[in-house]
This record gives C-alpha cells, structure tokens and sequence, in this order.
C-alpha cells in the first residue's frame, strides 16, 4: 500500500489551528491536526470570552475551543493528540515526528499553529489564581477589573500598553519594574505616565500573590532598600513578554529575533509549502479573533498552493455536499 500522504497537516490546536483545520478539511483537503497534550491553546486557561463575535453571551474559554475542535472534525479533519517532537522540511513530503514514535507523519503541506506563550514570573500564584484574578491579556480580562485595584509587572511596551489598557476600566493600574530604567519606547512610556491611573513602583519584585480563592494582594519588596511590604490589589497582570512556541522549527524556517515565525508571502513562511497562522507569527494583535482569521488565511493559502503544484485532487466529497444540502447551508 502507498504511504499516507496528508494535503496539509496543521500544528496546534488553538483557534488559528482549528480555524485551519476547518476551512482545509472543508476544502476537502486531507488534514491532519497534532493538536499536542495541551489541546486547545492559550484559551483553556481564560474563563469567560467575551470578544469573540458570535457569542452573545460570552462563553468559557476551553468550551469555546470544544466548539472550534468539533466543527472541524465535522469536515473530516483527522484530530491526534500528540505532541509533534521533530520536522524535516528540507524536501517534500515533508516529515514529522510524533513524540515517542519513529516512524514521520507525510504531508505536502504544514499550517504551523504553536502559538505563543505569555512569560510568567514562576510564582506558585499565578497557576493557583489564574483566570481568578491572574491574568497575561488585559484586553481580555480587563473589563473584570471594573474600579478595582490591578497590578501590572513589566517594564516594557507590553507593560505599558497593558497599563493603559486596563486604566480604561479600572480605577487604578499600579505598574511594577524590577529596575528605574524601561525596555519601553519613549512614547509609550509617557504615554502611560502621564496617565492619572497609572502608579509606578519601581526596583522592585513581586514575591508572593495572596489570596486564598481570588487576588487579594501581593507582598513585594524594594530591591534596593530590602524593604518589603503588602499591596492590596485585585488583579496580577504578568506584562514580561510572550514566547512563541516555535523551538521546534529552528533550522528550517525563517524567524525574527523573537522567535516569530516570518510569514513571507501572505502565510506562507521561507519554506514553500509551509505556512503559519495566528500568534506564532503575530506580536501585535494576539486575540483568538485574529488567530482564527490567521488560520483561514493560512487554509486558503496551502489549498491554492496545493493546486498551483497540482498536488490537491480537490474532489467533492459527496457525503459532505449531500449532508449541506439536505441542512441548507450555504456551499460557498
Ligand atoms: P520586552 O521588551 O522584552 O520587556 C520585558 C520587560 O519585562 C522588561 O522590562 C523586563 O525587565 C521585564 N521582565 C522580564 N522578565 C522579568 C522577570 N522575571 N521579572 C520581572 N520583570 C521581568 O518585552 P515586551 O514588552 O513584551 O516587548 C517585546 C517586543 O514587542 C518589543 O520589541 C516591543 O517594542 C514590542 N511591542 C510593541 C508594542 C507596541 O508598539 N504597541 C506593544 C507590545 C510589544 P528588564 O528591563 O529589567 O529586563
């Protein structure tokens, strides 16, 4: 028997990845998707979502990305999950290594979905209280911060911009840098000093979050004095950075200094026939929206290549067709 050959496999299960699966398994694409041992991305971590269009009522993080996993296996797309612990892309097929096995995964194309990660500071806290008053994304949850008391650490653009974010809902933002010196630009810099919210507290660390079932505080200490003391706030906003999840790739596809994957020609990376979608390739936006507008790009993208290389058979699947029909959804 021929060896399997997917038309496109996609790597990560977030809305990018899904959204991918989705409009490829759709496009009647053989797809595969490692969605790896933390399915679901970022969003299994947040509680309610509240900005993504569709959902009036808001919905749970990780019910919503149940939603995005089932719609696309609908279409077919084929769900494993494993983690992806080695590619060779330096010809097609391209091979990928599910984690513990030895024998690769064949496809003509690759949607890479890792995402990104926010950096934590490593406080045992921040796991115990996330989505209760921890957060990586003031966009997100900031509206939970109505007139409260939040914290943000970080001396960056990040930090800067999600100081100013919050200040929108909350009645005060207090800033927390490790040094007196900012990473930040200039202009985002003043633009958030001289914002009546925001407070700085300078050289100095955050080393504890208090609080038994949601944020109640935070003991800090001033690391030029030793001075330590409690803050009371009502958020912890971490602001140190994000890291895309993009080690594995090293070597064969282009990245910026950062570590984000370089998207070349709309999603297509360096590697024709590879393409990248949502936070792996994206700083500035990072919103499940984006990602998932990301992800359909990048299905469209690899299914017109697939057919400019004459590789994708693109034949109706009947039981598909017949199944829209019968429901009277639209086929465009
Ligand atoms: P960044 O510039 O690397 O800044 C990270 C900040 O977090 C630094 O101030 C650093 O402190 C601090 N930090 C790191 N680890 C820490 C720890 N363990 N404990 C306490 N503090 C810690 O990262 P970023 O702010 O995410 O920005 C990344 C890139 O994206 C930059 O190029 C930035 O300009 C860009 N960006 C642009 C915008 C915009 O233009 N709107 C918005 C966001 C990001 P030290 O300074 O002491 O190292």
């Amino acid at each position: 028997m021929a060896e399997r050959i997917y038309d496109t496999i996609v790597v990560g299960s977030g809305p990018a990845g899904y959204t991918a699966a989705l409009y490829a398994a759709r496009a009647n694409l053989d797809t595969l998707v490692f969605q790896g041992f933390e399915a679901g991305g970022q969003l299994m971590l947040t509680s309610d979502v509240e900005n993504y269009p569709g959902y009036r009522d808001g919905v749970m993080g990780p019910d919503m990305m149940d939603d995005f996993e089932v719609q696309a296996a609908r279409f077919g797309a084929e769900m494993r999950l494993d983690n992806v612990e080695r590619v060779d892309f330096s010809e097609r097929p391209f091979k990928l290594w599910a984690e513990g096995e030895e024998e690769p995964v064949l496809a003509n194309s690759v949607i890479i979905a890792t995402g990104a990660k926010a950096k934590w500071l490593g406080l045992e806290g921040e796991q115990r209280l996330m989505g209760r008053g921890v957060s990586g994304c003031a966009t997100c949850d900031g509206f939970f911060f109505k007139d409260k008391r939040v914290a943000v650490v970080g001396g960056g653009d990040t930090a800067m911009e999600e100081a100013l974010t919050l200040s929108k809902y909350a009645g005060e933002v207090v800033l927390i840098h490790r040094r007196d010196e900012f990473r930040a630009s200039k202009i985002m810099l003043q633009r958030a000093q001289k914002n009546p919210k925001i407070t700085f507290v300078t050289d100095t660390i955050v080393e504890d979050i208090l609080g038994e079932t949601s944020v109640e505080g935070l003991r800090i200490r001033n690391t030029k004095t030793g001075e330590e003391q409690t803050l009371a706030v009502n958020g912890f906003f971490a602001a140190i950075g994000h890291e895309p999840a993009t080690s594995l790739f090293k070597g064969f596809v282009e990245m910026d200094e950062g570590g984000y994957i370089t998207q070349r020609e709309h999603t297509m990376t360096n590697v024709a026939g590879v393409f990248a979608a949502g936070d792996v390739s994206d700083k500035r936006y990072r919103q499940a929206v984006t990602a998932a507008g990301d992800g359909c790009r990048a299905a469209i993208d690899a299914e017109r290549w697939l057919e400019e290389q004459g590789e994708a058979e693109h034949a109706e699947d009947p039981a598909i067709w017949t199944e829209e029909r019968e429901a009277g959804a639209p086929t465009a």
